[in-house]
């Protein structure tokens, strides 16, 4: 059998710990064997970011900005354990924080869904995938307490010199205060990449904010996405079929709750960080969630949403075989292969990707599943395999 025939380098980026071990598998067992993969490879796992002084991260983010798709393993953000485990230099930041940020995307999370493995509310079909905005508001936000009655004011003092202001409250005794901002570069970008997401993938578009307390800082968000939608993407939008429209958050939620799934929700970064929590657990497993980061300039990152399953880490390196769930590191793969072959016009590459997905969610609807999916399922006598065992078990199935 000859090999399918890759175009355009993908940028492939390692990581750590479980999620590594499980890397080389797919490779070995589920790639290698079809593809003749072209990637350009960065190890970010711990060690080599440390060596590197972390330059390897900005190489990876650099190279996904120049190829335009990328695939990477979770990795690990280290905190004051892990500079004495790895015996670190710096405190090296959130590898996912700085790619981010250097290409400035939103990621959009979205559940794998599985006969058998049944979403909390039973009229969920088809996966809801959550955009969040990853900027401002109270994540960056400035608070003082207020230790007794005094006057509140919010003063904005602009660069050629102009003063605004506004009372905020006229406190008689103790209490708090919060300045929040956001800007309208960082909210456009949002707004780009969530109407872009949904051409890509051919969803309707969801958004919702609660412009009518906040009429000027979230009807901003309301404004901006409305006025790309009718400048830009009305017309996109109609030929692809999808709709775009806009509801309060309460009315979302309800919404939500009633539908049958398939659409994008873009959030503002709080409500974002709640509703995704909500939805992943709700649809059953953080091992069976996706991650794409989405940049305005068009450009795809894809990964699992989980993070490298320590835990497991430590029984495997004490030689133990773990059922570490391989899911949702596979589908990064399949995504990234197949947003590679619709950029490079290779139908074989596209074609890979939806088998390889078929063969996995095959393979658990036939019975045989990780540990974490066992436990959750409502297939009768599902057999529990560990990763080596299950990711044969898919390979089988690819022929
Ligand atoms: P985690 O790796 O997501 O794992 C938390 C727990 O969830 C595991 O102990 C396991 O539960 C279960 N789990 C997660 N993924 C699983 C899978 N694929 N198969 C089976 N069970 C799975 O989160 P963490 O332990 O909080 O973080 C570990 C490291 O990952 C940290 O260093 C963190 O910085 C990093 N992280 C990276 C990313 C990323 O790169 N995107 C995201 C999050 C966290 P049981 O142990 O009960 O089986
Ligand atoms: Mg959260």
């Amino acid at each position: 059998m000859s090999k399918i025939q890759m175009t355009t380098p993908l940028v492939e980026m390692d990581g750590d710990e479980m999620t590594r071990i499980l890397w080389q598998m797919i490779k070995d067992e589920l790639i290698n064997p079809f593809i003749d993969l072209k990637s350009e490879y960065y190890d970010l796992g711990l060690e080599h970011r440390n060596e590197t002084d972390d330059q390897v991260t900005k190489d990876a983010a650099e190279a996904t900005a120049k190829y335009g798709v990328a695939v990477k393993c979770a990795t690990i953000t280290p905190n004051a354990a892990r500079m004495d485990e790895y015996d670190l230099k710096q405190m090296w930041k959130s590898p996912n924080g700085t790619i981010r940020s250097m290409l400035d995307g939103t990621v959009f999370r979205a559940p794998i869904v599985v006969n058998g493995i049944d979403p909390v509310v039973k009229n969920w079909d088809k996966p809801i995938t959550i955009a969040r905005h990853a900027y401002g508001d109270i994540y960056k936000a400035t608070e003082i307490m207020v230790p007794e009655a005094g006057k509140a004011e919010l003063v904005f003092t602009s660069s050629s010199g102009n003063v605004t202001s506004e009372v905020i409250h006229e406190f008689d005794g103790p209490g708090v205060l919060m300045g929040q901002h956001n800007t309208e570069k960082s909210i456009k970008s949002f707004a780009v990449s969530c109407f872009e997401y949904a051409l890509s993938t051919k969803q309707d578009l969801w958004f919702s904010t609660k412009d009518t307390i906040s009429k000027k800082y979230d009807h901003t968000f309301k404004d901006i996405f409305q006025e790309l939608y009718a400048s830009k993407y009305r017309e996109q939008f109609k030929e692809a079929g999808i709709e775009y429209f806009y509801t309060l958050i309460d009315d979302a939620v309800a919404r939500v709750m009633k539908s049958r799934g398939g659409f994008i929700w873009a959030l503002k970064n709080y409500d974002g960080d709640v509703m995704s929590d909500m939805i992943s657990s709700a649809f059953g497993s953080l091992a069976m969630m996706t991650s794409v980061l989405v940049s305005p300039a068009g450009v795809y990152e894809y990964e699992a949403a989980h993070g490298t399953v320590q835990r497991h880490y430590y029984r495997y390196l004490k030689g133990e075989q773990t059922s570490t769930n391989p899911v949702a590191t596979i589908f990064a793969w399949t995504g990234a292969l197949r947003k590679r072959g619709e950029l490079d016009s290779l139908k074989d590459l596209c074609d890979f990707a939806d088998k390889l997905e078929k063969a996995v969610t095959d393979t658990i609807e036939d019975g045989l599943m990780t540990g974490d999916l066992a436990h959750i399922t409502s297939l009768e006598n599902p057999k529990v395999l560990n990763s080596t065992e299950f990711i044969k078990a898919i390979a089988e199935r690819m022929g």
